[in-house]
């Protein structure tokens, strides 16, 4: 008998989505799957410290919420229905300006933390400010993720200077050497927050570093026209020419490209985050994720921040962008279930350049898995699980989540968290920010 461990016995195994085994089991050591076996061979071969028996379970690979900012979870229902600009610039700024400290940032992500686990999501991609000391409190939760500081081309306190965000990106990158889930990256926030210097100067960092350069692209029309008036060109051609637009690039919303653009991105193999609800709710139009997708695009899906949206619910964002490219293409065909789970997997782990250890349950990958329990109203009958979980699965359902062999909730219970300190805390901020809400 092989000692390993944890065991994990659950009805059905989705491996990736369209592929379902039943009654096999897997087997985690070290963090990784060692073992994916009919249960029968699974109990003569292995011998678990830790063993979990889910007969009425789905065990599929944890979701990867491609772009969001954990933090301002504590902004969730701020302010809502008005303009992007109106919206930032009267509600969301100046909320943050009276609050934000590496406290507040931590406080919020540990509420988006406690959400996200409960609804199946494993590994999330994030961006917001002072990340060097939000990255020791995500090892301590647990979960997987890539980090970002946000660069803008004015000065605030949080964010003072590019020279503070690098140094703060720098630290974060230190902090990453000793923890195998949490990378890197870096964010210039958008073409009309940012300027040419302060482009140079990521593009330069990131290359030094091999970093991912993660970002809001293409999500109004005004972004384009100023990017027109002030360099005569749209802002995709121009970030290429800056060396911003290559393999490691994720390029969040989208919703504004034409033909050139889609190329350049295509020949730079470049990824886009799709986040349907965040540009439905703030009308920033839609992203063409079929056609992307038609030609050779990795697009991942997103919550974007619960601030534009409100909550971080990727089985809710999955069945959007489904009916949203349906009415949007007048094609009942496009984005069909297996491809939206697909860009909620393993697309999400291509984007990150994760592919090789996480996004669908192999031997060898890092057991990042969840469970969900099938029997129940919601969730029967079940004749297509991959369809099920993209059109009619409550993240409620989600009982299990494990990363990197950890288990970070335990039939809904989270291992990691103390939910009722954390709801008493979230009290006060409500406390502390309700001036500000619309
Ligand atoms: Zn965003």
């Amino acid at each position: 008998m092989q000692q390993v461990d944890t065991l994990i016995h659950p009805k059905q195994i989705l491996t990736q989505p369209g592929h379902v085994l039943h009654h096999h089991s897997l087997a985690v050591n070290g963090g990784k799957i060692v073992g994916l076996l009919p249960t029968s061979e699974a109990n003569q071969r292995f011998q678990a410290e830790n063993e979990y028996t889910l007969p009425e379970h789905l065990l599929m690979p944890g979701l990867v919420n491609a772009h969001t900012h954990i933090s301002m979870n504590l902004l969730k229902g701020l302010a809502d229905d008005l303009k992007l600009m109106t919206w930032l610039t009267d509600h969301i700024w100046p909320a943050e300006a009276a609050v934000i400290s590496p406290e507040f940032v931590n406080e919020g992500a540990l509420l988006a933390m406690a959400e996200m686990i409960r609804g199946g999501i494993t590994c999330f991609n994030d961006n917001y400010f002072y990340m060097d000391s939000l990255a020791e409190l995500v090892d301590q939760v647990g979960m997987r993720a890539v980090l970002a500081e946000c660069f803008f081309k004015f000065s605030t306190p949080w964010s003072p200077s590019a020279e503070a965000s690098f140094a703060r990106t720098e630290k974060l990158i230190d902090f990453c050497k000793t923890s195998t889930t949490i990378r890197a990256a870096v964010f210039p926030h958008a073409p009309y927050s940012t300027d040419i210097p302060l482009l140079t100067k990521i593009a330069a960092f990131a290359k030094k570093h091999d970093l991912l350069i993660h970002t809001h692209l293409l999500e109004s029309q005004m972004e384009i026209d100023e990017s027109l008036k002030e360099h005569g060109k749209r802002p995709i051609p121009l970030w290429h020419e800056l060396g911003l637009i290559g393999k490691k690039t994720i390029a969040v919303h989208m919703t504004h490209v034409d033909e050139t653009d889609l190329a350049l991105m295509q020949e730079s193999g470049a990824s886009v985050v799709h986040c349907p609800e965040s540009n439905m709710k703030l009308s920033s139009g839609v992203c063409p994720v079929q056609k992307m997708l038609d030609q050779g695009i990795n697009v991942a899906i997103g919550t974007d921040g619960a601030a534009s949206n409100n909550d971080l619910d990727l089985f809710g964002e999955m069945k959007s962008a489904a009916f949203l490219s349906k009415v949007f293409t007048d094609n009942p065909e496009s984005l069909n279930a297996q491809t939206v789970l697909e860009m909620a997997t393993i697309n999400g782990a291509k984007a990150l350049h994760w592919d090789n250890e996480i996004g669908s349950i192999e031997i060898g990958k890092a057991a990042d898995v969840i469970a969900l329990d099938l029997h129940n109203v919601e969730a029967m009958p079940c004749y297509n699980p991959t369809a099920q979980l993209v059109y009619a699965m409550p993240r409620s359902n989600v009982t299990h989540s494990w990363v990197n062999g950890r288990i970070l909730m335990n039939n809904r219970q989270l291992t990691t968290i103390d939910v009722p300190a954390l709801l008493k805390r979230t009290q006060v901020w409500q406390e502390k920010l309700k001036v500000h809400a619309k």
